[in-house]
């Protein structure tokens, strides 16, 4: 029975979370998978396939796959509907979404994996899920189909195990923080982190649909086989290793192509800007790149504040200003005519750009970024500094790793609000070199660590994964 169960292939079947940040690493985790010689079948949501292909110059790739299998790699994508049509606005219903998305489209799911477990090929696989953490219904079908369940969590390892231990953060009375400023030290593997730098959704009452989705999936994670993160065992050596004592959990970060720019799958959902001719005008390490990642909102004040801030300060800048980012009407206009004038050729403002080409750019000396953490390990990557201005979710406590903990990166505010003459001074100091030296060594360390690493610790833990997996396969 062994032998007969070793020779299958493993087979992962992959369906993507809606979202920019976590469609980017799960894209680069199939291609990883596949690279190890694992079949994937890999599948997107519906709209998102649609949003892709709206986003790209060449629509005619429907397959965003075929690249990569002509390349020898053994990937097969598909699109399932999560219930709505293409055109419904999920973010201005995002309530409506939510609840779906929690007591519907589990359903779909449920059918699409039992389609696939019964399809004529099946006998020569052992099937295994790989989803989101965020994915409340992995447990449930994996439990039902006796397939192994694997949990993708794309932050990191920090975020993770505050959520994790969310039960004992709500009997010591820390979670809902409601404004709380605790410095704590009884999570595991987490030496001492203060209540105001937890995640967005530990700070107020548990009120949003968001909430829910977040602590079933933390839930629902207890019964996964196996947790891979994205993020670097070196850089969070303790809260991998606590995680670790609960279970199989393996920290296999940055998930990334082998030069991070390399990209054969097309996974942006907006039309990318070409920055690289207005770059080229700037000299090396000149410019400050500024985003806010696909998703985080924003007030007009603080944007304006930020436009007249980088006005004053007199760097550079290539700012990604997305559309939507402080209503949901596009809102490019939010920036005056007047504005874009006086600021001449100082900066250049896109709705979006491919951020990996931009951050390896020579010219770019800065990032101001919300905090996303593919942001944070794409500038640690280019060796980029920081400067912080997180908006909510994670974003939050990410800041704690990158300005407290790895010293690559500063505030852009150090008190609540935000004033032009603080940004000024902020972009001055990270991009005039001076006293923002130290940063720069403790980015070349980070970067040092993470490209060890990728050859490394990650690498090991991936095929560590992979062999422990197999064994798995061999048990179900
Ligand atoms: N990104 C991009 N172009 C942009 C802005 C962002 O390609 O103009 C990419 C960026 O490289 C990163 C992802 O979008 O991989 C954003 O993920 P992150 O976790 O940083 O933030 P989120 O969007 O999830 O808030």
């Amino acid at each position: 029975m062994a032998e007969i169960e070793s020779s299958r292939k493993p087979h992962a079947i992959m369906i993507s979370f809606h979202l920019q940040g976590h469609i980017i690493p799960f894209v680069n985790l199939a291609i990883k998978l596949a690279s190890k010689g694992v079949t994937v079948t890999f599948v997107h949501l519906e709209f998102i396939h649609h949003q892709i292909i709206k986003s790209q110059y060449d629509s005619t790739q429907v397959d965003f796959f075929s690249e990569a299998r002509n390349s020898g790699l053994d990937i097969h994508y598909t699109t399932i509907s999560d219930g709505f049509p293409v055109e419904f606005d999920r973010s201005r219903n995002l309530d409506q979404y939510g609840k779906s998305f929690l007591l519907d489209f589990p359903t779909l799911v449920d059918e699409f994996v039992g389609k696939i477990l019964h399809s004529h090929s099946s006998s020569s696989y052992n099937y295994f899920l790989v989803a989101d953490t965020l994915c409340v219904w992995t447990a449930k079908i994996a439990r039902k189909y006796h397939i192994v369940n694997v949990s993708f969590w794309t932050e990191p390892a920090l975020v993770f195990s505050l959520y994790y231990h969310l039960d004992l953060l709500r009997k010591n009375g820390h979670v809902p923080a409601n404004g709380l400023q605790e410095n704590i030290n009884y999570i595991p593997g987490i030496q001492s982190i203060n209540t105001k730098d937890f995640m967005s959704y530990l700070q107020g009452p548990e009120s949003t649909i968001i909430h829910t989705i977040i602590f079933i999936g933390f839930e629902e994670v207890k019964s996964a086989d196996f947790i891979i993160c994205n993020t670097v065992q070196e850089l969070e050596a303790e809260a991998v290793l606590a995680l670790k004592e609960n279970q199989p959990f393996y920290a296999i970060g940055p998930i990334c192509p082998t030069d991070f720019s390399t990209n054969t799958v097309p996974r942006s959902l907006l039309s990318e800007s070409d920055c690289t001719e207005w770059l080229k005008t700037k000299s090396p390490g000149s410019v400050l790149y500024v985003s806010f990642g696909s998703l985080a909102k924003t007030d007009e004040h603080v944007i304006l504040e930020i436009a007249e801030g980088l006005f004053l300060s007199e760097v550079n800048f290539l700012w990604v200003l997305r559309p939507g980012i402080v209503s949901y009407d596009d809102d490019d206009e939010i920036l005056t005519v007047g504005f874009k004038n006086r600021i001449k050729d100082q900066g250049l403002i896109v709705p979006w750009c491919n951020q990996n080409l931009v951050l390896s750019n020579p010219a770019i000396g800065g990032f101001l970024t919300h905090c996303g953490w593919n942001s944070i390990l794409e500038s640690i990557w280019w060796r980029v500094p920081m400067i912080c201005y997180p908006l909510f979710t994670d974003q939050i406590t990410n800041r704690k790793l990158v300005v407290d903990d790895w010293k690559i990166g500063i505030n852009l505010c150090d008190g609540l609000s935000i004033s032009r003459e603080e940004v000024a001074e902020k972009i001055k100091i990270l991009m005039g070199g001076g006293k923002s030296n130290g940063i720069k060594e403790e980015m070349n360390r980070a970067r040092e660590i993470m490209q060890t690493a990728l050859n490394g610790s990650s690498e090991r833990n991936f095929d560590q994964f992979l062999k422990d997996l197999t064994a798995k396969f061999l048990k179900k």
